[in-house]
């Protein structure tokens, strides 16, 4: 299994860009979420599927994983006994174990995950997973890795050590985790005790990721999960449905977009690269310019696929009318919509949340200047499940990780 194994980062910068200080190590029994078919296949003759039978027998194993949402080789009726038997020794229908669930409000769910795969010793990996439904749409939010590999200054996540990458695995893995609690498989209905309503189907039909993590800093894992959740024989996301936010990882914007085809979203937050550089430090690597010369070049943008720049608004500090004046500018001539986020304020911080007049005129500039509805209402806010929010229990221990969260239900 060391074909799953997530490898090191090499040794960077430390003020711009953290190291991993764990790897993946798969468990003697791994689970077979996230791999793709050829993978799957490769297991299969491991315990002596013949090779004539491989194709329709992975074939099975995706329906039941992907369509069914099966969480038990048992279930897998049209699968001999005896091969349900020696899958069930060798391997798992493992994702992420839900150790705590939360609703607000306004209907939106937070679920407090724990990776599968443990090994003897080791602490355990939690992330979140936020659920926001709305009148038309309900959007899932991931988490790509365990902390960030970046520093940005506003952000919780910023301020804390990297654990390490999430596997492919572990990434589609929140999305059949949330699929469960809620219910939404063929002839499912949402487990005893189960909180998040549904209103009789308001399912998944949205991903974003923007949860903990730079996904362009696990990039093969992200890009294989993607292309997993967007698989037409299997989980069927629209790739139009699916966003990714990025701070700015310049090389592998384009290598993203051209992978994938999924939608883009950029966390600008500042129009000059004096202030981009205090807020994002990786803006020192790839200056605004850069970042947006990579963004008109984004593959397949167009009008009706735009990408989304979102700006966090930080009081005295980004939010003044000039610098809304200077974003319509910087924005000029790129397919886009503008995002303005409400700063989520964290113990320590340094910053404030702008006062609600100056996003309101700041939102106007903006709209004035043919961009619609700038500014959502932030969703969660009283289980701090909204951007850069944290769980409070996690600061206290020591074990789990803080756990920022960014759950903005912002694509098409
Ligand atoms: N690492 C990626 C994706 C996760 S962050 C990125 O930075 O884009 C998702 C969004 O939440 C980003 O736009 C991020 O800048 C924003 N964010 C982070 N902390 C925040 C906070 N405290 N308040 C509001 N938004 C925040
Ligand atoms: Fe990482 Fe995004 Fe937070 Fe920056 S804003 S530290 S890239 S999670």
């Amino acid at each position: 299994m060391t074909e799953l194994s997530v490898p090191l980062a090499p040794p960077r910068a430390a003020s711009l860009e953290k190291t991993p200080l764990e790897r993946y190590v798969a468990p003697a029994r791994p689970s077979l979420v996230g791999l793709s078919r050829e993978e799957l296949a490769v297991l299969l003759g491991g315990i002596g599927v013949p090779e004539r039978q491989r194709r329709m027998r992975v074939q099975q194993l995706w329906h039941w994983l992907y369509v069914r949402g099966a969480q038990a080789f048992e279930e897998m009726s049209n699968v001999s006994r005896d091969l349900r038997v020696r899958l069930a020794e060798h391997f798992t229908l493992a994702r992420p174990e839900v150790v705590a669930e939360q609703v607000s409000a306004d209907g939106t769910g937070k679920w407090l995950l724990r990776l599968p795969g443990e090994q003897a010793g080791e602490r355990p990996h939690e992330i979140e997973c936020v659920y926001i439904p709305e009148a038309d749409r309900a959007t899932l939010c991931l988490s790509s890795q365990v902390g960030c590999t970046l520093t940005c200054t506003f952000c919780h996540t910023g301020t804390q050590r990297l654990v390490r990458n999430l596997t492919a695995g572990e990434i589609v893995g929140q999305v059949l985790a949330a699929r469960d609690r809620l219910g939404d498989w063929p002839g499912r209905t949402p487990p005893a005790g189960a909180l998040v309503p549904t209103d009789g189907g308001r399912f998944v039909t949205n991903i974003v990721l923007m949860g903990m993590g730079e996904p362009l800093y696990n990039h093969e894992a992200v890009r294989d999960a993607l292309l997993l959740i967007a698989d037409p024989d299997g989980l069927c996301l629209s790739k139009r449905r699916i966003t990714l936010s990025t701070s700015g990882v310049v090389p592998n914007i384009a290598r993203m977009g051209a992978e994938t085809g999924v939608m883009l979203a950029v966390s600008l937050h500042a129009v000059n690269d004096a202030l981009r550089n205090e807020l994002v430090p990786l803006n020192r690597k790839y200056p605004i310019a850069e970042l947006l010369e990579a963004c008109r070049n984004y593959p397949g943008l167009s009008n009706a696929r735009r990408i989304t720049f979102e700006y966090v608004m930080l009081k005295g500090v980004n939010d003044s009318l000039a610098d809304a004046r200077a974003l319509v500018r910087l924005l000029k001539g790129i397919p886009a919509k503008i995002n303005l986020i409400p700063f989520n304020p964290w113990p320590g911080t340094r910053y404030e949340c702008s006062d609600w007049e100056q996003i309101e005129k700041f939102s106007e500039v903006i709209f004035n200047a043919g961009y619609a509805s700038p500014v959502r209402t932030p969703r969660g806010r009283d289980i701090l499940a909204a951007c850069g929010q944290l769980k409070s229990e996690t600061q206290k221990l020591s074990a789990r990780e803080r756990l920022a969260l960014r759950a903005m239900a912002m694509t098409e």
